[in-house]
């Protein structure tokens, strides 16, 4: 981010501040990796390999194998822990004192477990966080106007053009995957983000 869009946006009202999960807070590309490895054998597969969202357009492995690892993760169905993105809990847990509960809206069709996650992982207890799953990428940007949200942290660079245009402040949460040119803030990490809100 230069200086300019950190001047712009230095202070960020934790009330109108929402953020997706998958990517930002929970570590999701190193769960599919691992489930990769442990049920398919496949150890090939590094998280900088991992340089478009959508799998199948830079990861050589079968599509069948990427939607049976992505399908383990959606239902829940791994035994290995799934990470958070280092500092979400920390600055997640700082906000919450001022705003809570901590608005998420993932384009997951459910919330699953994510809500017990969040408690046992990020220590956001689950009545501090508020999951909305919409089930298509496209719907965020209604739900978010609905609750007066103006500033998202996503890291799908095409959901950040689709919040744009809604009249939502997208920041991008860095990623391999999300490294095409684009005209928004972006963050490289949560102290990063935790920088640019207004603490009171
Ligand atoms: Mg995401």
């Amino acid at each position: 981010m230069n200086q300019i869009e950190m001047n712009q946006l230095k202070q960020i009202d934790p009330a109108s501040l929402a953020f997706d999960i998958d990517g930002v807070v929970a570590d999701i590309m190193t769960l599919f990796i691992d489930i990769a490895r442990i049920r398919f054998d496949i150890d090939h597969i590094g998280y900088n390999d991992v340089t478009r969202y959508n799998l199948e357009e830079c990861l050589d492995i079968d599509p069948n194998i990427i939607n049976m690892v992505i399908d383990d993760i959606l239902t829940g169905n791994y035994a290995v822990s799934l990470k958070p993105v280092l500092g979400a809990g920390e600055v997640l847990t700082r906000i919450n004192q001022q705003q809570s509960p901590v608005l998420f809206v993932t384009a997951r069709p459910s919330q699953g477990s994510l809500l017990s996650w969040m408690e046992e992982t990020l220590l956001l207890p689950a009545a501090c966080a508020k999951i909305i799953a919409t089930g298509s990428f496209e719907a965020k940007a209604d739900e978010l106007k609905q609750r007066d949200i103006s500033v998202f942290v996503d890291d799908r660079l095409e959901t950040c053009f689709d919040l744009a245009q809604a009249g939502i402040t997208p920041i991008l949460f860095k990623q391999p995957w999300n490294r095409e040119k684009h005209p928004f803030m972006e963050v490289g990490s949560w102290q990063e983000l935790e920088s640019l809100i207004e603490f009171k």
